[in-house]
């Protein structure tokens, strides 16, 4: 095999450095965890992307989430065509928002009444706001190497056991915004309990991912969840679960519908809008009333509720309430975990693979992992050459260890065959 030439990519690159911060307009898409040059692309379709020179890649990012019926997906292609000869934005309301509330409200159990945003990030930003103008109370309980879009008074993980102070991950975040974030470990039972018996009358949420995809796919274990639930409702404190990854992905009516538990806010965003800047935050009832105009808390957006995004969203959620993926997901993303798991073993490299449905994480080390800490034990130079040695054979996988892999409904039993026959390929020169 011929190396694939990446020289359009490299000076539209060079270019891009001159023009934005990073030459991107999302630090996850540079390739710092994995070195070189991120790689420019022109077009989707079905599994595959192509870039600006030409190359053609199974893609397993999906766009970090949302691809989960392929690009250009017929009926969201459709769906957005029609809406642009309506007119681009009102900001005003339509009827399609009605729709789109309604198939969420009847597809997340949790989810009474829904407001609309224009990103994952506004939405948990919003939800946090609404659970502490609903509490009137001021702390807030995240996990270490939970990721919940950048809001400022999430941006902490603190890597340490210590619930103490958290430190702010990046510049520009004040101590002052950080100081009522407390960061605990997940699936840490007892160090919640700690928490809530000293400061539970103090705390107005606790957020998580209820399948994390942010430090690598992990799962949380039936006690951490029941003792979530237990400990919230008892202070009076709002559970909050982030489903902006695993909203509608896991499952239709997400991961709390897998494990049974009903948290008291959801928040929403990737898949909700079918590839268009779309999320949403939902809950009880009596916790939304709380939002303004019904309530006090301050929430607004211009493009909120936009009737292009809109318009993919229902045309999403209706093809995935009708014609349900999830099985046939299930069965492929089975046989590429296997694949993968059988080419490490194989090759005698240390793995662990993480999956729930169609969302996965291959760890390089031995496993388990259940927390951030235990993450963190990954070879991350191995995983950054996997990652370009899958690149040279045409499989674009996400380009950091701690990041979920997403396979679609577009995804052939060829395509993930020859994703593990390559997988074979890279994993021999990894020793
Ligand atoms: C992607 C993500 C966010 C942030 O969403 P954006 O649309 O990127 O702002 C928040 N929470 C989780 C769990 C996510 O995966």
């Amino acid at each position: 095999m011929t190396e694939p030439t990446r020289e359009k990519s490299h000076q539209a690159y060079q270019r891009a450095q001159q023009l934005m911060p990073g030459g991107v307009n999302s630090a996850a898409r540079a390739f710092g965890a994995v070195g070189g040059e991120p790689i420019v692309f022109e077009q989707g379709q079905g599994a595959y992307l192509q870039d600006i020179d030409g190359n053609r890649y199974i893609d397993y990012i999906g766009s970090w989430g949302p691809m989960i019926l392929g690009h250009q997906f017929e009926a969201v292609k459709e769906a957005v065509h029609q809406a642009v000869e309506r007119g681009t934005s009102f900001g005003a309301p339509t009827l399609a928002e009605n729709e789109l509330a309604e198939l969420i409200i009847a597809a997340v159990p949790s989810v009474e009444m829904v407001r609309l945003v224009n990103s994952g990030t506004e939405a948990t930003m919003s939800a946090i706001r609404v659970a502490r103008g609903f509490t009137g109370r001021d702390k807030v309980i995240k996990f270490a190497g939970n990721y919940h879009g950048h809001v400022d008074s999430l941006l902490v993980s603190a890597g340490s056991a210590a619930a103490t102070l958290s430190v702010p991950n990046s510049p520009g975040v004040t101590e002052g915004t950080t100081r009522d974030t407390l960061v605990l470990n997940y699936n840490d039972c007892q160090q919640l309990e700690t928490t809530f018996a000293e400061q539970g009358d103090q705390i107005a949420a606790v957020i998580l991912e209820p399948v994390c995809g942010n430090m690598g796919v992990v799962t949380p274990t039936p006690e951490f969840l029941s003792a979530l639930r237990q400990l919230t409702t008892q202070a009076g404190a709002v559970l909050i679960f982030d489903e902006v990854m695993c909203g509608f992905r896991v499952a239709f009516s997400g991961a709390q519908s897998l494990w049974g538990v009903t948290p008291d806010m959801t928040t929403m965003g990737k898949i909700v809008g079918g590839g268009l800047p779309l999320g949403a935050f939902g809950g009880r009832r009596d916790i939304m009333q709380h939002v303004l105009p019904a309530g006090k808390v301050f929430q607004a957006g211009t493009l909120s509720g936009n009737p292009i995004a809109t318009a993919a969203g229902i045309a999403m959620l209706t093809s995935l309430r009708d014609q349900p993926p999830y099985d046939a997901l299930e069965q492929s993303s089975r046989k590429l975990a296997e694949g993968l798991t059988d080419a490490c073993r194989t090759a005698g490299i240390e793995h662990c693979l993480n999956r729930v449905g169609s969302m996965m994480t291959l760890f390089f080390q031995d496993g388990p992992v259940v927390d951030w800490e235990s993450a963190a034990r990954s070879d991350v130079d191995r995983f950054a050459r996997f990652f370009w040695g899958m690149i040279e054979q045409g499989v674009y996988l996400p380009c950091s260890q701690f990041e979920a892999l997403f396979v679609s409904t577009e995804h052939s039993a060829a395509d993930i065959d020859a994703t593990i026959e390559a997988a074979r390929q890279v994993v021999t020169t990894l020793k």
